[in-house]
């Protein structure tokens, strides 16, 4: 068979990947990498980097090149038929990743290559591919006994069917609900924009009227917007209830069982290697040292914000109450109340800025900023280059010489089958080991208000933080210099410290040099008028002690969580969250807020133990973007070295001397807390 999953020497041809391609493509490359492993160890050394790294690496590059498109299509154009291949590989996928790293063969054999006199010889980025790899070898359990060493492997692969269960759980909770309107009459107070969606919505369900739906965009409209009290109730209660034993789908997508299974699993695991518990294990590949430094590091935010949250919390309610007599302030009205606050106090609601954000000129405006602060030129590219939806585009990244340097789709827009949020993700890595040098590719996918009726999409600043965000994981990804895959870009990269690039991009979204080159009005073409500008700088530590205390409490229920886990009580995933709440939160949740069901961060992507890395990450690109304060926001100096020292180093170095090698000194807490609104 004619498979193109297996034509890797191109860019994937998504109009011919079919979901019958997926299970053929993948049993073909782990047969042929077993083959190449079982080759290169028959002789039994001597082992050198070039005899045996090289080759490793360059088969689970292919490896991952292969499979890449497969789980990309999984998460954007869902289906039945490429859900089913999709799982049908992952345990497959997860017994070939144990073995490798059970390999004991292998591991003696990379430990070779290790202690030989010429191993410190080496450039950095290879003697880090073989550190990491010892250490991922060791964290697999190849030192253990027989039989612990099968029952690590046989958790492996159970926990990698648990988390797709968990998030197409999700999904299929999410899909299940919607609620259909004939009249704009309950909709009162939605803008346009939200609107126009909903009428999409309907439209496309070949319903009249308008259709709500559990996708984020519905859901912000609706609780941020909505008059109808009791509309607000029924979206959030259908929202927070997702995937769980209560709510309007109770108990048919519970995601309670798995949440549980994962925990013990994980706990279990971490055990077998001589762990006290998860978050230890997870802590060990990190920045962070232990689960004391982690624990101290958020109790200590707590301490700084949790005072202002609560007097942010109580303006929220007196507002409420003398606006129109609220009585309580409920979950389902916090985000509308906020929403008024914010315009009574500041003028301005976000809905606002669309106009001056036009989605096309924010993209060429970021282009303009990455542009200017790196000397790149990014030009749509690639005639012929396939995509997997109309919407999707292709650009290419050029140095000042003209010299490729990266590649990236983007798929700015919500719809349905696809996975909500916004996440960058590897298409392939660059690799410099063959004769010639593989560009590093990248996925950028958003979940922004599609445009409605053949207008352009207009984008709330949120929206285009969000963009900038992403955009700084694909520099990361796509500048490296690394020519090692297992530890380019954002490999090998402390999970704990890859949300910097990404954080720090963020912070153009509000200057004014930077906004002058791309905030126009759409219809005029001016400028973004002082007096918003003004507003929306005054606005952007408006409940800020209040979003930080939310992450604070995610961060502190996910640590515990898995720090505290005991076999005898079994996880305790509500009461955890509920201890935690009563810690931290302002607001208490109602009883039937099932937030953790949804929490896919820890229980179906990478952020088990690790969603405390998102503040960690922003003292430190809070810290980066000083420098840029104190230079000059297109200071050649400050982006050259930044390109140097962070977004061409992926993995290749420690990660705490890379950032000192960049700001000259180790990070500080000050500038995140002042951009918070919270310097002392
Ligand atoms: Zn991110």
């Amino acid at each position: 068979m004619d498979n193109p999953l297996l034509a890797t020497d191109r860019l994937p041809a998504f109009h011919a990947i079919e979901p019958a391609h997926v299970e053929p493509a993948i049993d073909t490359v782990l047969a042929e990498n077993r083959a190449t492993l079982e080759r290169l160890l028959a002789d039994g050394g001597p082992y050198t980097w070039e005899g045996l790294v090289a080759p490793v690496e360059a088969m689970n590059e292919r490896l991952m090149r292969v499979f890449s498109p497969v789980s990309h299509l999984n998460s954007v154009m869902d289906s039945e038929a490429l859900r089913a291949a999709y799982n049908a590989c992952l345990p497959r996928l997860s017994a070939y990743d144990t073995e490798l790293r059970q390999n004991t063969a292998l591991y003696e054999a990379y430990r070779a290559v290790a202690e030989r006199d010429d191993f410190a010889a080496l450039p950095a980025e290879r003697r880090a591919a073989v550190e990491h790899a010892l250490r991922d070898f060791r964290l697999a359990g190849v030192a253990l006994a027989p039989q612990a060493k099968r029952r690590y492997a046989e958790i492996a692969s159970r926990l990698s069917e648990l988390s797709a269960r968990f998030q197409e759980q999700l999904l299929d909770a999410t899909g299940a609900w919607h609620r259909d309107l004939t009249d704009t009459g309950a909709l009162a107070g939605l803008p346009e924009s939200a609107l126009g969606v909903a009428r999409q919505a309907a439209e496309q369900a070949g319903v009249s009227g308008y259709r709500l739906t559990l996708e984020f965009p519905s859901v912000q409209a609706v609780l941020t917007h909505a008059d109808d009290r009791a509309l607000r109730r029924e979206v959030y209660e259908a929202f927070t209830t997702r995937a769980s034993e209560v709510g309007p789908h109770a108990g048919q997508f519970d995601n309670g069982p798995v949440m549980d299974e994962i925990l013990a699993l994980r706990h279990e695991q971490a055990q077998l290697l001589g762990f006290d518990n998860y978050a230890e294990l997870a802590l060990e590949p990190r920045m962070a040292r232990s689960v004391d430094e982690v624990m101290g590091f958020l109790e200590d935010l707590a301490r700084r914000s949790v005072p202002r949250a609560r007097e942010e919390f109580a303006e929220l309610e007196s507002f409420a109450r003398e606006r129109d007599g609220l009585e309580r302030l409920e979950a389902w009205d916090a985000t509308y109340y906020s929403e008024k606050l914010r315009q009574a106090r500041f003028g301005l609601s976000p809905e606002d800025l669309r106009p001056w954000f036009p989605a096309s000129r924010v993209m060429e405006g970021l282009f303009k900023v990455v542009e200017r602060l790196y000397g790149l030129h990014i030009t749509p590219g690639g005639d012929g280059v396939e995509t997997w939806h109309p919407d999707v585009g292709f650009h290419e990244i050029r140095d000042a010489d003209g010299g490729l340097v990266g590649q990236f789709y983007t798929d700015l827009y919500a719809r349905a089958h696809k996975r909500g949020g916004a996440w960058m993700d590897v298409c392939r890595s660059r690799n410099a080991l063959a004769d010639a040098v593989q560009v590093p590719v990248a996925y950028l996918t958003c979940n922004f208000t599609p445009p409605v009726g053949g207008a352009e999409a207009l984008l709330t600043h949120d929206e285009v933080q969000t963009l900038f965000h992403e955009f700084g994981h694909g520099l990361h990804h796509m500048l490296t210099r690394v020519g090692v895959p297992s530890v380019a870009g954002i490999s090998g990269v402390p999970w704990d410290a890859v949300e910097l690039p990404s954080q720090f991009m963020e912070n153009w979204t509000w200057e004014r040099e930077a906004l002058d080159a791309f905030a126009r009005h759409h219809e005029t073409g001016e400028p973004l008028p002082e007096s918003l500008f003004g507003r929306m700088r005054a606005a952007r530590t408006f409940q800020s002690a209040m979003q930080m205390v939310r992450q604070l409490e995610f961060s502190l229920f996910d640590m515990r969580l898995h720090a505290e886990y005991d076999p005898d009580t079994g996880a305790r995933v509500q009461a955890v969250l509920d201890e935690v709440r009563g810690q931290v939160a302002v607001m208490r949740p109602p009883a039937f807020n099932r937030f953790a069901n949804g929490f896919a961060h820890i229980f179906a992507g990478g952020y088990a133990a690790g969603y405390y890395s998102y503040k960690w990450a922003e003292v430190l690109s809070a810290d980066a973007f000083s420098r840029f304060e104190e230079e000059g926001l297109f200071s050649q100096e400050a982006g050259g070295a930044f390109r140097h020292w962070i977004l061409e180093r992926g993995g290749s170095e420690d990660f705490m001397t890379l950032y000192r090698g960049f700001r000259g000194r180790e990070p500080s807490i000050e500038a995140l807390l002042r951009h918070s609104g919270l310097a002392a």
